[in-house]
């Protein structure tokens, strides 16, 4: 009998070592062989740790489980999917995954995401077989028609980015994974790492057949122990079974790839910033041009590309373009991990294509907020996402449908707050961030948000008259920042002072 209990780190957070031992004790106790495997998350946080088991009808799942709930599981038969008070009937079955468009997570909660063999059992390494086969442009191309955009923020079409390396002559390129996951609420880059590094390995793979790259970095944030430690793991082992290192899979390509650990700086996860940080310096943010696909790390054409961007490609090549763009809508194409944070009652992660709705994943998904009281905003893409408040909720989530109502995507995050919040408080948060993480080389941000923070306590002081100046203060860092960091760090702003301008004192609306 083969029991599955996740070794993802929410599950570990929530106690699955204690429940594995507690299980492994109870069945020894009871002279009952079991096999554990320590699965991934299945991305439905209020029921970690989710302990299944497998049946002849599919996996049955119990959560979430305490270590003093194992007994009972036992005396109630659980092993044979036996009723009990936890039992969540067949895991496949239960909404919020069901009702999912899982293709870049479709492994994720069912493998063992350390076990290459697993790893091949569900399709692994396809796109990289297929791959092999094409020439470089061939598979620039097939990525180019997939209208794969950047998962990390930013929303640019990977295969141009794949296009512009591919083009140089340079004889050393490398392959970066921007795997610094430092925004508010987002946890699917991380969920990517612990629960299927292999498929991130074979993207990187892949890209690095098409621009004729034959080394790669991922450079994972140090808060990321878990991560690390899977990726590490999973590198040695696909170096050891020849998918990565001399003579792939006896293609005579070769691909080295090695895993560096950020020091804990959010701007580290800009591009530019980031490569500055892997060549061993301070992560500061480089002037574009040279763009990073011309001139990246050490000075050579780079593709540099986010955690999920990369992780999208081995189904693209493995099942083809026409495949994954028939999912999505407009020229946002194919699906998105969104991550569900904050107020919210069942907090997770739920893949979708283009196209849903903010209210149909925060309601029919996420069930409300978790104190029970009415959605006032969301944000959604990280610290520099505008807020958005409730009557924007019907928004698709769609890159130029977000765009169309001052919103954004970013990485998929949304963070959900119920009508307690303080939005004049939020507002003075997005420039105390950036007066902490700014990397200090223009003016504009590491100047103008401390003066922001300054002016937002003297608006909530009763000076209302100084939204102006707070209007004028984020025009100049809109327009004089050298980065994202800067010029967008007065969206949060604005869009608190254009939503809730009750919320900024007395007066304040009328000055707003
Ligand atoms: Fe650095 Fe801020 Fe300027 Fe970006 S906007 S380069 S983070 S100082």
């Amino acid at each position: 009998i083969t029991i599955y209990v996740p070794r993802d780190s929410t599950a570990l957070a929530l106690g699955a070592n204690e429940v594995v031992a507690a299980i492994v004790a109870e069945a020894e106790k009871r002279s009952q062989p079991i096999k554990l495997v320590r699965n991934g998350s299945r991305g439905m946080f209020w029921l970690e740790p989710l302990v299944e088991v497998a049946t002849a009808a599919g996996r049955i799942g119990y959560g979430p489980v305490e270590p003093e709930d194992v007994a009972g599981l036992f005396d109630a038969g659980f092993l044979g999917g036996g009723a009990h008070r936890l039992a969540l009937g067949l895991v496949a079955e239960i909404p919020y995954l069901k009702k999912q468009e899982r293709l870049t997570f479709a492994r994720v909660g069912v493998t063992d995401p350390l076990s290459l063999d697993d790893y091949l059992a569900h399709e692994g390494y396809a796109g990289l077989q297929r791959a092999l086969a094409m020439a470089g442009a061939e598979i620039v191309q097939e990525v180019l028609d997939s209208g794969l955009r950047g998962r990390g923020g930013a929303a640019f079409p990977t295969g141009i980015k794949w296009k512009t390396v591919a083009a140089t002559s340079a004889a050393q390129k490398y392959i970066v994974c921007n795997a610094d996951e430092g925004d508010s609420g987002t946890f699917s880059d991380r969920m990517v790492m612990e629960d299927d590094p292999f498929m991130l390995i074979e993207g990187m793979t892949i890209a690095a057949l098409a621009v004729g790259a034959t080394q790669g970095y991922i450079y994972v944030r140090s808060e990321y122990p878990h991560a690390i430690a899977a990726l590490d793991q999973a590198v040695s082992t696909a170096n050891r079974r020849q998918y990565l290192g001399e003579n792939i899979l006896g293609s005579g390509h070769s691909f080295h790839l090695e895993v560096r650990k950020g020091a804990g700086a959010y701007i580290c996860g800009e591009e530019t910033a980031l490569l500055e940080s892997l060549e061993g310096k301070r992560g500061v943010v480089r002037a574009k041009p040279p763009l990073p696909a011309i001139e990246g790390l050490f000075g050579k054409p780079t593709v540099i590309n986010n955690v999920i961007s990369l992780a999208s490609v081995p189904i693209i090549l493995a099942r083809g373009a026409a495949f994954y763009k028939n999912y999505g809508m407009g020229r946002s194409l194919g699906t998105l991990p969104m991550q569900l944070a904050g107020n919210i009652k069942y907090g997770g992660l739920v893949e979708k294509a283009f196209g849903v709705t903010l209210r149909e994943l925060l309601l029919d998904f996420g069930g409300g907020t978790v104190s029970g009281r009415p959605i006032r905003a969301v944000q959604v893409g990280g610290p520099l996402g505008p807020y958005l408040p409730e009557s924007l909720l019907d928004t698709k989530l769609d890159y130029e449908a977000m765009a169309a109502v001052g919103g954004m995507l970013g990485h998929g995050g949304i963070v959900v707050f119920d009508d307690s919040v303080d939005m004049a408080s939020q507002a003075r948060y997005a420039m105390h961030f950036c007066a902490i993480e700014s990397c200090g080389k223009c003016t504009p941000c590491r100047i103008g948000s401390t003066r922001g923070v300054e002016v937002i306590d003297k608006i909530v002081a009763g000076q209302v008259q100084q939204i102006h100046l707070l209007r004028d203060l984020c025009d100049t860092m809109i327009n004089g920042s050298l980065c994202a960091m800067g010029s967008m760090t007065p969206l949060p702003v604005l869009s608190a002072l254009d939503h809730f301008p009750e919320d900024f004192g007395d007066g304040a609306a009328d000055r707003a």
